[in-house]
């Protein structure tokens, strides 16, 4: 069980910054998701790790020894690290088998560590195989079973499901968790896909232009995300205006403040205020029929049923429109029907970059 460490680490290519001080640590035996959109510098960064590419400045390490730093470049076949890329990692000419094979021991081959490797991501008797045989999913197991048969310290894992649909992507994410766990790999899975970092990962360090900007739990990045940001990027997201204010009232590490929903209860807030960002998941806003003290009046004007739930679309009196999550919800909802919405739990603001404040 590896753990890594990357402290300050930049990469450029001419003026373009794909690493602009990366800091992050892997624990040993964990999986973390290295969440970003396209061009952020994800695939970069893996490339770095494995020592493909030199690093400009900072210092990676994996159990405390340096293996890119100031005057350090240890190569990547001396680092133990592989990553499986995004598809086509297989040799079209050689057996299932064969493959995991590759670059095996003759001791390992023995010992029957291509058997071991092929059951732990369910593909056990497929051996004899050749790839144009197998599924695309199929392909994929096979790549992280030959990524795991030499046991390297770290395993890299770029947007390896992309190319598979969103049914099959979750079994075959599953799986494969389940298979760096059971030979106890310390993993780093980059993905763009939010759902698949949140269900997947130990932990999630969200990245944008170069940097990670959240390094946490996946329901500290969901419920307590750094900025507005982070908290679009990982979730559904209603961002609420607020002008600045003496707020509704305060008590402990809680303030109240008014937006286009209603009174809200937001963390971390001092009694007086500038202009804010709000940010309420869709899940938090509440639909009532009956008359509530707290509630706004809205009109709705869609709803789109999921079964286990459904997304409501309500437009406020201020003309905004804002959807709320609906857990099984027993019909539709009318559209032009006039419903009481309301906030619940706590929400999260930051101060408007873009208002007077
Ligand atoms: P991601 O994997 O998150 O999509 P990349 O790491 O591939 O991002 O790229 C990060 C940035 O670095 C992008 O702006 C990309 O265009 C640039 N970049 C990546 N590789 C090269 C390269 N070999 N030469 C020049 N620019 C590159
Ligand atoms: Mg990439």
């Amino acid at each position: 069980m590896s753990t890594l460490r990357l402290r300050g680490v930049t990469r450029h290519y001419g003026p373009v910054a794909a690493l602009a001080g990366v800091d992050l640590t892997v624990p040993g035996g964990s999986l973390t998701a290295v969440l970003g959109p396209s061009g952020c510098g994800k695939t970069t960064l893996l490339r770095c790790v494995a020592g493909f590419e030199r690093i400009d400045a900072g210092e990676i390490t994996v159990d405390g020894r340096v293996f890119a730093g100031p005057a350090v470049h240890t190569p990547p076949q001396r680092r133990h690290i592989v990553i499986v890329p995004q598809e086509g990692a297989l040799f079209p000419h050689l057996s299932v088998r064969d493959n995991v094979a590759y670059g095996l021991s003759r001791a390992d081959r023995r010992r029957g560590r291509v058997e071991e490797v092929l059951r732990l991501v369910g593909l056990a008797g497929y051996g004899a195989r050749m790839p144009h045989q197998m599924s695309g999913g199929q392909q994929q197991r096979v790549a992280v079973a030959r990524a795991l048969a030499p046991r390297p310290s770290l395993v890299l894992l770029d947007e390896p499901f992309s190319a598979l649909d969103a049914g099959l992507r979750a079994e075959v994410r599953h799986d494969v968790r389940a298979a760096l766990r059971a030979d106890g790999a310390t993993g780093i899975l980059v993905t763009h896909d939010q759902g698949e970092a949140l269900s997947s990962a130990d932990r999630i360090a969200v990245m944008r232009e170069g940097v990670i900007v959240q390094d946490d739990s996946p329901t500290g990045v969901y419920h307590r995300p750094a900025d507005a940001w982070v908290a679009a990027f990982v979730g559904d997201a209603i961002v609420l205006p607020v002008p600045a204010g003496p707020g509704l009232g305060h008590g402990g590490d809680t303030a109240t403040v008014r937006t286009a929903l209603g009174p809200v209860t937001v963390a971390d807030l001092p009694a007086g205020h500038g202009p804010l960002t709000v940010l309420v998941r869709p899940e938090q806003v509440k639909i009532t029929t009956a008359p509530a003290p707290r509630a706004v009046i809205a009109t709705v004007t869609g709803d789109d049923f999921h079964g286990h739930d459904a997304l409501v679309t309500l437009k406020l009196p201020d003309g905004t429109h804002v959807t709320a999550r609906v857990p099984a919800p027993t019909g539709p909802m009318t559209t032009g029907t006039r419903v009481g919405v309301h906030v619940e739990g706590v929400a999260r603001a930051w101060p408007d970059r873009h208002g007077a404040g």
